[in-house]
């Protein structure tokens, strides 16, 4: 992991930046890159704009790591109001969410309670995917995956190739015909827990994408998704399934919001699958920072948006 990416994922944990973050423009300015907006208004015209364009979308509430049961309960409440919301506007929008945010750091037993009620209440033709948050929840999401997917098929859980334990993972999962969602890895782990370097993550994501795939041809797993906006591997992953004959609708890349804009547009014109992850809500500090991890030249925004906002007049910028 290269020194600049450590320090802004140590960053992304401190509280103290934390408080002080929102309240500079520069740095709303340079979140709204990254996000439609704070409000689920902004999320569903987003969704619409994209699926007019052909593309698919995921919503995610931002926040994570709550504090109580009333705070987990809130979360519940927000998601059932997004499914409501989402059929009302004939949207196909599925939803993500993180397990920290429906309670796991307080109790596995409320966490699998307030997902069932999600589970139950979300259309079954629809995915409804669990984020897999740092490594030391690894082990309680999976646990969350296996119970839950017994009732509802219809859940689905990422997986981080970067985590030396993702093979085996994936071995273990296939017997219960599982979704995944295959991404890279966004958090900062030991060199115990996961690979460092980028051509080790980047071979391991792909071994694991053709195993993947292989897979749902074979009916062994029910939808995989590749999320990554690597084009070297979206390309290779692409060529994979031409010479395999995988038909380009079974083939799902996934992105998030605001990254790689054209290329998303140009797999769904192309006549592969291609959907947009759409993070909303007000606590995007640690998950704003972990997209500047991703790509440390995303730093050159924030000091652009510094120097714009030093010359300009206005004291506060919207976050739209
Ligand atoms: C739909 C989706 C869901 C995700 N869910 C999870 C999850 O549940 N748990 C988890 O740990 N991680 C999650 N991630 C994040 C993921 O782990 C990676 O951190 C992230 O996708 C960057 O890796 P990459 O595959 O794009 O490849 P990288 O090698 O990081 O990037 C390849 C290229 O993509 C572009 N790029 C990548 N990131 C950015 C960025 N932030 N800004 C601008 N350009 C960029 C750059 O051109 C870069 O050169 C998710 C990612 C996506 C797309």
């Amino acid at each position: 992991m290269s020194a600049t990416r450590a320090v802004i994922l140590a960053a992304a944990q401190n509280n103290w930046l934390k408080e002080r973050a929102s309240r500079y423009a520069f740095v709303r300015k340079s979140v709204s890159r990254f996000m439609p907006g704070e409000y689920l208004d902004d999320a569903v015209a987003a969704a619409g704009q994209l699926h007019s364009r052909g593309l698919g979308t995921v919503f995610t509430h931002l926040g994570e790591n709550i504090a109580d049961a009333s705070e987990a309960e809130a979360v519940v409440e927000h998601y059932l109001q997004v499914l409501q919301r989402t059929r009302a506007e004939s949207l196909s929008t599925e939803i993500s969410i993180k397990p920290t945010q429906l309670g796991l750091d307080l109790s596995e037993a409320l966490c699998e309670r307030n997902l069932r009620r999600l589970l139950s209440a979300e259309d079954p033709t629809r995915t409804l995917w669990i984020d897999m948050e740092s490594s030391p929840y690894v082990d309680a999401t999976l646990r969350l995956y296996r119970n839950t997917l017994a009732d509802y098929p219809n859940c689905g859980v990422c997986l981080q190739a970067y985590l030396h334990r993702t093979p085996h993972d994936v071995s273990a999962l296939l017997p219960l015909k599982p979704r995944i969602r295959l991404v890279k890895g966004a958090y900062r782990e030991a060199a115990e827990i996961a690979l460092q370097r980028k051509p080790e993550v980047d071979a391991r994501y792909f071994d694991l994408a053709r195993q993947l795939l292989t897979s749902q041809m074979n009916g062994l797993v029910r939808r995989a998704i590749l999320a990554t906006h690597d084009p070297r591997l979206i390309g290779q992953i692409t060529q994979f399934a031409t010479q395999e004959g995988i038909r380009r609708e079974q083939l799902e890349v996934q992105m998030l919001y605001g990254i790689q804009r054209a290329p998303q547009e140009q797999l769904a014109s192309d006549g592969w699958r291609s959907s947009v992850l759409i993070a909303y809500g007000t606590h995007w500090y640690a998950w704003f920072m972990r997209r500047l991890a991703e790509r440390p030249a995303n730093l050159w925004l924030v000091v652009r948006n510094i120097a714009r906002s030093k010359s300009s007049s206005r004291s506060t910028i919207e976050l739209k």
